[in-house]
């Protein structure tokens, strides 16, 4: 049985867990080391966290270390660093693995209690029959023989290994996760923490309710795509005498044009088509993380969805305006250029070269002060020179404001040299173009200006596509640029708003042969992540 939520606004939701009592609630988050947490594995685990906290509870992070196929010890460091910059402690954790003896007592039971059988049938026509709902031919052999054939698969025998173990529950039940589930197999890849000394490892379906219940969770959440397998989770509970653990179902998080799915993640890692797990195209904590998205508007934003039960998928827009209305106030404002693109102006009526103090943001002096040149050779965008009209009035922001008195054009209507006359008394109320510039001068610094597409050009991933069509071909894009001089002071992580372009985290500081690496925040205001 499941409870769902009442409302969710701003962070804050009602929560009305079946059998919660203040003090007393349990939950946990179960990652599997087998990648790095993603934006769903982030939704689970803030969850989990707001149950324990709002019931003045506990919240288990528990390693599920079931599969030593596809698990490693680097996935579980990451997922410890990931975990503690969502604000989730993971100094005590606990591993399933912890729990393999008692597990295996848990299935010696089953099978004296003729609930479990151990079936040599191969995969393919288990499939065919489960899907059928024909019965195993192994489905009524003795207790003794399944007790004798387990022990040959704890063994991993040469005949152990054509084996596993399969719950006895139905052949034929309309839930077809209920159809004798297999919850028992060898593989004889050494676990990271129990080495060989397990040859057979329970399923995640027998391994999940076990340990919840020996663990003291009372609360497990699961998400919606674990539906048809809740009943078989209370199966085992019932049928092995274990304390009830109440389920809360959740939606499950999706994006569009994005994969969610660690295994899809890993390929593209493989593959060479990101950097890493990092990569800012990436929806795993870290990728969103270094594309400037402050953990504060994540947590935000996931407790916002609250526990909405609504298969939806969601666009990324919500998620990064939230990110701006956090990061808006805070964001000390800098100018930058395109360096290809850029326009020599000429300004008369002005001083010779010469650094001013400025504002970081007018809206927050908290934030101090910055260098700005002034001098008679500036630089603009080009798409900003191209709209200018002779003699009009416009505003060179922090500055003041200026007539254009030249416009130089090439044969093909680029603008080659523009110049303008100071106009200091001008009102900047009266003017429409509030234009950024640059004096060109030593305190001008080279930055590299990223920008990303998203990996794969289908809005909604079906389980039969295949990915190799689906790939974006260019996904990465570079602007060089010059800023103001202050730029090259700004620290990794550091977020910025380049005046009039947008917002950016610095992805990398400049060093002797490279400027500095900036990456464009999405703001939630266009649809595609690239504005190409
Ligand atoms: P993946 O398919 O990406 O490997 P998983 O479910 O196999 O995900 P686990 O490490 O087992 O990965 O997941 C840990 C927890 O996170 C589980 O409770 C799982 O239900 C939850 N979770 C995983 N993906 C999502 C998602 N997209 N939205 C919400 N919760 C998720
Ligand atoms: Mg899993
Ligand atoms: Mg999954």
């Amino acid at each position: 049985e499941s409870t769902k939520v009442a409302k969710a606004d701003q962070g804050s939701f009602d929560i009305n867990l079946i059998g919660a009592e203040m003090g007393k609630v349990v939950t946990r988050f179960p990652p599997e080391p087998s990648g790095y947490l993603h934006i769903g594995h982030a939704k689970a685990a803030l969850l989990n966290k707001y149950f324990a906290d709002q019931y003045k509870g506990r919240l288990i992070v528990r390693f599920d270390d079931t599969n030593p196929t596809k698990e490693k010890l680097e996935y579980e460091h990451s997922i410890k660093e990931d975990l503690l910059l969502i604000g989730i402690d993971s100094s005590v954790v606990s591993y399933t693995s912890d729990y393999f003896d008692q597990i295996y007592q848990y299935a010696l039971q089953l099978i004296k209690d003729g609930n479990a059988y151990c079936d040599t049938t191969g995969q393919e026509q288990m499939r065919a029959e489960r899907m059928d709902g024909i019965a195993s031919q192994c489905r009524d052999l003795s207790i003794e023989e399944n007790l004798r054939r387990f022990e040959e698969m704890k063994n991993a025998t040469e005949f152990g290994q054509t084996c596993c173990l399969r719950a006895k529950i139905s052949v034929d039940n309309l839930n077809k996760a209920l159809r004798d589930p297999v919850i028992y197999r060898c593989n004889l890849i050494p676990h990271a923490r129990t080495g060989d000394k397990w040859k057979m490892y329970p399923l995640y379906d027998l391994a999940c309710p076990i340990v919840d219940a020996l663990e003291g969770v009372t609360h497990a959440l699961r998400t919606d795509e674990y539906h048809d397998r809740n009943p078989q989770y209370q199966w085992f509970l019932d049928n092995l005498g274990l304390r009830q653990v109440h389920i809360w179902e959740y939606s499950r998080l999706n994006f569009v044009y994005t994969l969610l799915s660690k295994r899809k993640l890993t390929w593209f890692v493989d593959q060479g088509r990101v950097s890493g797990w990092d990569d800012p195209r990436f929806p795993t904590i870290r990728g969103i993380h270094r594309r400037g998205l402050t953990m504060e508007a994540l947590k935000t934003y996931i407790l916002m969805q609250g526990a909405s039960t609504n298969y939806i998928t969601l666009e990324w827009d919500k998620l990064w305006a939230v990110n701006r209305k956090q990061i808006d106030p805070v964001a000390p404002r800098h100018t930058a250029i395109e360096n290809l693109n850029k326009v020599k102006v000429t300004v008369s009526g002005t001083e010779p070269y010469a650094l001013k103090e400025v504002p970081r943001h007018k809206k927050n002096e908290s934030l101090g002060s910055k260098r700005t040149a002034y001098g008679p050779t500036i630089w603009m965008d080009q798409a900003d020179c191209k709209e200018l009209e002779l003699n009009e009035e416009v505003t060179f922001m922090d500055w003041g404001n200026a007539f254009i008195r030249s416009i130089e054009k090439n044969a093909e209507g680029v603008v080659t040299a523009v110049n303008a006359e100071l106009h200091l008394d001008g009102d900047f109320k009266k003017t429409k173009k509030k234009l950024t510039w640059l004096a060109d001068g030593p305190e001008l610094v080279k930055v590299d200006l990223m920008d990303y597409d998203y990996l794969i050009t289908k809005k909604k991933v079906e389980e039969d596509d295949n990915l190799e069509d689906l790939l974006t071909p260019v996904t990465e894009f570079k602007t060089e640029a010059i800023a103001d001089g202050n730029v090259a002071e700004l620290n990794k992580d550091d977020i910025i708003q380049f005046e009039r372009k947008g917002y950016y985290i610095v992805d990398a500081v400049a060093t002797a042969s490279s400027p500095a690496r900036l990456i464009l925040i999405p703001d939630g205001k266009v649809a595609s992540m690239a504005s190409k």
